[in-house]
């Protein structure tokens, strides 16, 4: 018996072998090893130089200066620090955020919350999407941050970041986006995009964990109070050493996923079609998100009469999840669902499929055989206890 086929690419992607011979470079005594703050040494300059050329393809990836770029720990830590770092710097002030955001930023706003900051909650629409006129219409005098991620981790929805930052923008409040799920895979222009934060994540693009960054606007200048303190790097925005042999990686992967993002994303888009067409021979299926504009490789159904964590375990040829690998632990239903208005048991019966890199079309074919034998499977059994 053969491994199950991966498709839990949004909860994260292998590193890609040519992004894997990069770090390697970078590791041992033979390598570009060196703390990149050294300026004493050779060794040194060597690993500084490294660590400016990958910021350089991020910086480029998003036609963005490098001098823009700030290196993370992923883009949990990116996230926190575009938040917290905004409504400290400013003293306090409103936020507005979504309802289906990724816990990374829910999180540090509950917190903020709980000190007493105000926090407007949108709710997306049936469809997923944020409507950019709810922003508009919940801003107040003493707004300072809207938080409104690009594409969302569980449905593959993508925002209008467009329209949402042209209001921001309008209104003089600044605009953050977590761009984890789209970084590599939609273009993204912040001279084209009024947005003034933008956080992305290494292993979301077939590059490290534990390596994200946050595109900071120059022009006109964020400032943000640092939320890890120690040494003053990153041009006192983020303390720390910088991990040389992550930096490279992540650089090289955006750099990898860009310039073969317009092929990948159509293989991905035909071969998510191919595995919807098998799903969708069933009756009972929803497709959550169905009319919004979606990434490509992302597939998130619902079957009516199917509890999704039976399902999961139903899977044995599929490694696949019910949402968030964050919160696929909890038996809740999926908020992020539920804020699109799906009913209890849709949304307990709702799994992610997301396709890779490496994912190829007789995966696709044992997945679409797979589900369409448990769903069939699970009906059956639910059925003769009736
Ligand atoms: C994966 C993900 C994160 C978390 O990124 P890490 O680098 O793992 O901290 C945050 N937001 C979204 C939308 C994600 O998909």
């Amino acid at each position: 018996m053969s491994q199950a086929v991966y498709l839990d690419y949004a909860a994260t992607t292998p590193v890609d072998p040519r992004v894997v011979e990069v770090m390697m470079r970078h590791l041992g005594p033979e390598g570009t090893f060196a703390n990149p703050a050294s300026r004493s040494h050779l060794y040194g300059w060597l690993a500084e130089e490294a660590v400016e050329n990958a910021r350089r393809q991020v910086a480029d990836a998003l036609n963005a200066d490098p001098r823009e770029i700030v290196w993370t720990s992923g883009a949990t830590e990116a996230d926190n620090l575009a938040i917290k770092g905004v409504v400290e710097q400013r003293g306090g002030g409103h936020v507005i955020t979504a309802a289906s955001e990724h816990k990374a930023v829910l999180d540090p706003c509950g917190w903020l919350e709980r000190s007493g900051v105000p926090v407007t909650y949108l709710a997306p629409g049936a469809d997923g999407r944020i409507d950019p006129q709810a922003v508009a219409d919940v801003l107040r005098e003493d707004t300072v941050l809207v938080s409104i991620m690009h594409a969302n981790n569980e449905t593959g929805v993508i925002n209008d970041i467009d329209a949402i930052g042209a209001i921001c923008r309008e209104a003089g409040v600044l605009f953050h986006s977590d761009a984890a799920q789209t970084a590599g895979k939609l273009p993204l222009d912040v001279r084209a995009t009024p947005v003034d934060m933008l956080s992305l994540s290494a292993h979301k693009f077939y590059g490290p964990k534990g390596m994200g960054a946050l595109y900071v606007r120059r022009h006109p200048d964020v400032r943000l109070s640092a939320q890890i303190h120690g040494g003053g790097h990153e041009r006192n925005m983020r303390s720390g050493t910088l991990a040389t042999h992550q930096i490279v990686g992540m650089g090289e992967a955006l750099a990898l996923a860009v310039a073969e993002r317009d092929a990948e994303q159509t293989r991905l888009a035909g071969l998510r079609d191919r595995l919807w067409d098998q799903i969708a021979t069933l009756p009972g299926v929803h497709l959550n998100g169905r009319d919004a504009p979606r990434l490509a490789g992302h597939l998130n159904v619902a079957f009516e009469g199917v509890d999704g964590e039976m399902l999961l375990t139903a899977l044995t040829e599929v490694a696949v999840s019910t949402g968030s690998a964050c919160t696929s632990a909890s038996l809740e239903p999926s908020y992020v669902l539920k804020a699109m208005g799906l009913a209890d048991d849709l949304a307990h019966g709702a799994i992610r499929l997301s396709l890779g890199r490496f994912t190829g079309e007789d995966e696709v074919d044992r997945a679409g055989q797979n589900v369409t034998e448990a769903v069939t499977r699970l009906r059956d059994a639910a059925r003769s206890r009736a």
